[in-house]
């Protein structure tokens, strides 16, 4: 009946847990239940997936499309809000050309909902097609692609929880932002006996929740915030020099050993230590936990990644993994913990300037031309821009944008000049389902369906592709993701290759053009889904990659040595301080959905800044009262929460309140490589507020 249950994927983090949904008599009756079997959390779910359905038929939804007129908007029909859309995007792509278009996909949306996205942005002409894994693993997924093969997990979550020795967890807070695989799987393995090194900055609930005994199985190495190189080059001249290394590894399924061993020949461990703010003996301890287990993990998230130097970061965790032999086999591997529920899957479908649906190469003729044929159109064959190099150029040669899911005023660095610019597009639209600071941009908004009222699949931080099931639209202006792409697609372009009966079918063409997703049909995903590379129907897929050899050119693992790179701003007299931000466990990103959800919200209600009491005696800053920080980019006011969590000098903060936004401080200068900000130091100053 209607009212029975639908089993679907919790909206909020890359795990990937499974949950019901009872649709209930009326609109706002609907709650979440718990789904026992399902796979990857059997029925356990942390608070924000408990609290999940609370925002479905919050009353903030948008329920009509809006068009902007004098300043202000207006409810619109579907027929008027099409017809601006279409018009002003075939305008632009008249009076300049299609690459002053801009489009950002969401890893809040589902794959076949980004795969049209990206497929019409490519029709319209353009790769300027990005989404905001662009700000969260970007780097991770280019030194992973680049050295080994795949920008993703290496093993999973049940490997490494039955398998592991050794959890090295570097920039990442699975305790905070992947609260199911931090109590389900890494917990479960430490209470089995393996050892946990943290490397963070910050003392978190992921510290907290490994202290579990008098044992010494869990480590914290409290770094300064960007010195992860030297440190993890003091682990790397500390295994070499007592000979901890899998030779036999090095020999035959790696290359640039040489190269490792010629850049740290001359390396200071004792200087290193001193810059990283660790004590020598704490971290050569920790490296011979690492080297010299039997099995040994490490689990990487976005204090590695969102650095100017985020893919050397990277890279030197894959050094530490090639020579030690923690590759190939359960238990082992480098594994970024993936934020949203559907990043791994956005990524995958090709929503991204330099790569098309399975990572193949925009600019690989080959592989470009394959798709081609499928499509049935021609593909840009240079990369596009990705998002802040977007959010940059608008106004300049990006004219128009259109948005699917996302909220770059608060998402982007420097989010003062993220406003000021999008001002200065001719065009934007926004699809979402709250209005976001970014919609109170747009021309037009188009109310889209929320998670729960809509079917598709996403694809977890496992590689795991899961269908999401929909009840009844609670609202019925709104309209699907998919239904609008497919509109709007069919209205400018005029032909057919919009047109789908339904989202399976959109299923059905991805995955003709995604070879890692080829073997997979709804049915054959079923309720358990399946982990990709998965490509031909009755693979199974891989629980873990490169058993055999690597997925790169020539079968083999690239190490290359790296050396230390400070932020690009580091402090001075008038900003004395260090900016580091990260989430937490009961808000979500942007908190457009957080922060309307009763339950979220009455945990954190709003931001603060963790400071350590040394600074805080300093500046003569109380605990729970409000003080000003300060960046060269601008200022909010918010709580002091004076803590021996954070190191002298740094100071720590969220991203999560339109009040209060990190982003309207942190610094968007960018990796070169793989253009992710570096959001994790900037200078920073404290008043009393
Ligand atoms: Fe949802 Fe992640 Fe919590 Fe699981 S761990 S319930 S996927 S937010």
């Amino acid at each position: 009946s209607d009212d029975e249950p639908v089993k679907t994927i919790c909206p909020y983090c890359g795990v990937g847990c499974g949950i019901s949904v009872q649709p209930g008599a009326e609109p706002g009756d609907m709650r979440f239940m718990p789904w026992g079997e399902a796979p990857v959390n059997e029925g356990r779910v942390c608070i924000k997936g408990g609290a999940a359905t609370e925002v479905v038929d919050h009353e903030d939804r948008l329920t009509d499309p809006l068009i902007r007129e004098d300043g202000e908007f207006r409810e619109a029909t579907w027929e008027e809000a099409y017809d601006l859309v279409v018009s002003e995007m075939q305008r632009i792509r008249e009076e300049h050309e299609p690459d002053a278009m801009g489009f950002f996909g969401s890893s809040k949306v589902m794959n076949e909902e980004n795969y049209l996205l990206q497929k019409l942005a490519r029709r319209y002409g353009t790769n300027n097609v990005d989404n905001c894994t662009r700000m969260c693993h970007a780097s991770t997924v280019w030194a992973l692609r680049t050295s080994l093969g795949a920008g993703a997990m290496t093993n999973s979550m049940a490997d490494l929880r039955d398998e592991a020795d050794v959890l090295w967890i570097q920039g990442a807070n699975p305790g905070e932002q992947h609260p199911i695989a931090n109590s389900q799987y890494f917990r479960q393995a430490v209470l089995e006996g393996a050892t946990v090194i943290q490397v963070d900055p910050h003392a978190n609930k992921t510290t907290r929740s490994f202290k579990i005994d008098e044992t010494d199985r869990h480590m914290h190495l409290q770094l300064k915030p960007g010195t992860d190189i030297p440190l993890l080059n003091i682990v790397l001249k500390t295994i070499l020099e007592n000979g901890w290394i899998d030779e036999e590894f090095i020999e035959q399924r790696t290359e640039g050993f040489d190269d490792l061993t010629e850049t740290l020949e001359d390396f200071d461990k004792e200087a290193a230590a001193e810059e990283c703010g660790v004590p020598l003996s704490d971290i050569e301890a920790a490296a011979e936990k690492y080297a010299t287990a039997d099995n040994a993990a490490i689990f990487t998230g976005m204090g590695m990644s969102q650095h100017t130097c985020g893919v050397d970061n990277v890279q030197n965790e894959i050094n530490l993994a090639l020579i030690t032999g923690n590759l190939g086999r359960p238990g082992t591997g480098v594994n970024p913990l993936r934020g949203q529920n559907n990043v791994q899957g956005t990524c995958d479908v090709g929503a991204m300037p330099n790569v098309l649906p399975g990572y193949q190469l925009v600019d690989d003729d080959e592989a470009r031309e394959s798709v081609e044929q499928e499509w049935g159109f021609e593909v840009p064959p240079e990369p596009g821009l990705t998002n802040v190099e977007i959010s940059h150029e608008a106004g300049k040669s990006v004219h128009g944008l259109y948005v699917m899911g996302e909220n770059p005023i608060m998402s982007e660095p420097d989010g003062n000049r993220v406003e000021e610019r999008l001002q200065e597009l001719e065009f934007m639209v926004v699809q979402d389902i709250f209005m976001t600071e970014t919609a109170k941009l747009a021309d037009v908004i188009l109310p889209a369906t929320t998670w729960a009222e809509r079917g598709g699949t996403v694809t977890n931080t496992d590689r795991r592709v899961q269908r999401m099931r929909g009840v009844e639209k609670v609202h019925e202006n709104t309209k699907h993701d998919l239904d609008i792409m497919m509109e709007v697609g069919s209205r400018l372009f005029g032909d057919e290759k919009f047109r789908f009966d339904d989202v399976e079918e959109v299923f059905e063409e991805l995955r003709q053009v995604c070879p890692i997703y080829h073997g997979m049909t709804y049915d054959l995903l079923g309720e358990e889904g399946l982990q990709w590379p998965c490509y031909e129907p009755g693979d199974e897929g891989d629980t873990f990659l490169y058993e055999d050899e690597f997925d790169t050119e020539n079968g083999l693992g690239q190490i290359e040595g790296v050396t230390h790179q400070p932020p690009k701003e580091t402090p001075d007299e008038e900003y004395p301080l260090v900016l580091t931000t990260a989430r937490l466990e009961e808000h979500y990103n942007t908190g457009t959905m957080s922060r309307r959800s009763p339950t979220l919200n009455r945990q954190h209600p709003e931001n603060f800044v963790d400071i350590h009491p040394n600074d805080a005696e300093r500046y003569g800053i109380e605990d729970g009262e409000y003080v000003k920080l300060k960046s060269r980019r601008g200022e909010i006011t918010l709580l002091a929460q004076v803590t021996e969590d954070i190191k002298e000098g740094v100071v720590w903060t969220t991203p999560h309140f339109a009040a209060a936004s990190a982003n309207r401080l942190t610094n968007d200068v960018l990796d070169e490589r793989a253009k992710i900000p570096e959001y994790k130091a900037a200078a920073a100053e404290v008043e009393i507020g």
